[in-house]
């Protein structure tokens, strides 16, 4: 199938590993012009670097902390003035902290506020102007699982990616007639560093070991395994391609089969 987006601008965030780090790897062999960004400036070097070697194109990239306004708009003047403006935004970002609800406080809950669902209004705001002019845009953000079930300890991203997602569907039905889709990708298990570190904590808790509870993830999940980033990214790339213009507004589930949920 032939995506027809390689003359697209892609600015993928939180993209110096895992899910973002994959999408940002495949947007590249589909030949699109890519930046990256995230807050790990180190990290963001040698990932650029490594993209280099494995897809023969070296990406931008700039540093973004998500929590931070300033960064959000100048990141996107700095991409829009070297690759033009982004036709397709990716809005991921570093997990919340873990913990139930006697456990977080304000500054938690703020700081969540933050980094999950206001990075991306300010992404998108800053984006749409040069989407609304180019007559296409895709916007495509990275939530989880717990949209549709909520995962025991991880109050702050349950509360708070379905917040994007309300946001996300409500966003599209105004977006639509600019030929601007607006849909979200809810990974499972996708082993990264994200999750091999939640494992570790978790292990330590249960005084298991780390690989044990890894396997029991992947146990409970029908195709008997947990996700491989790129599978993530595969998803993330087909909706923002032009085989997809007609799907908007939608959360595509990418679990293995892992959630119960019908719909
Ligand atoms: P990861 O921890 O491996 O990577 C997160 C990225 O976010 C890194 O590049 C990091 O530098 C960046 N980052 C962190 N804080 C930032 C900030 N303030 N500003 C800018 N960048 C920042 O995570 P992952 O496993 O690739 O997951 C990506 C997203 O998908 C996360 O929000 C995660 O909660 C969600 N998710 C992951 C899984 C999974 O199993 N891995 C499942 C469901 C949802």
């Amino acid at each position: 199938m032939d995506l027809k987006i390689s003359d697209k601008v892609v600015f993928v965030n939180a993209a110096s590993r895992g899910i973002g780090r994959a999408a940002a790897e495949l947007f590249l062999k589909e030949g699109c012009k890519v930046a990256i960004a995230s807050s790990d400036q180190t990290k963001l070097y040698a990932t650029a670097v490594e993209l280099k070697k494995s897809t023969g194109t070296e990406p931008e990239w700039v540093v973004c902390d998500l929590n931070k306004p300033g960064d959000i708009e100048n990141a996107v003047k700095a991409v829009s003035s070297i690759l033009g403006d982004i036709d397709i935004l990716v809005n991921n970002c570093g997990g919340p902290v873990s913990g139930k609800f006697d456990e977080l406080n304000d500054n938690d809950w703020t700081d969540a506020v933050d980094q999950v669902l206001m990075s991306a209004i300010r992404m998108t705001r800053e984006v749409l102007p040069g989407m609304k002019a180019k007559n296409w845009g895709r916007i495509i953000n990275i939530t989880s699982i717990s949209v549709k079930q909520p995962i025991d300890n991880l109050l702050l991203s349950n509360s708070l990616r379905s917040a994007v997602t309300a946001w996300a569907k409500s966003l599209s039905g105004d977006l639509g007639e600019y030929n601007i889709t607006v849909n979200n990708v809810a990974p499972g298990y996708t082993l990264t560093s994200r999750l091999y570190e939640l494992a570790v904590a978790r292990a330590k808790e249960s005084g298991d070991s780390h690989e044990h509870v890894l396997a029991s993830m992947a146990a409970n999940v029908p195709l008997k395994r947990l996700a491989r980033p790129d599978e993530i990214a595969s998803m993330i790339v087909f909706l923002s391609s032009e085989p997809a213009a007609y799907v908007t507004g939608q959360t595509i589930v990418v679990d293995g089969g892992l959630t119960k949920s019908t719909y």
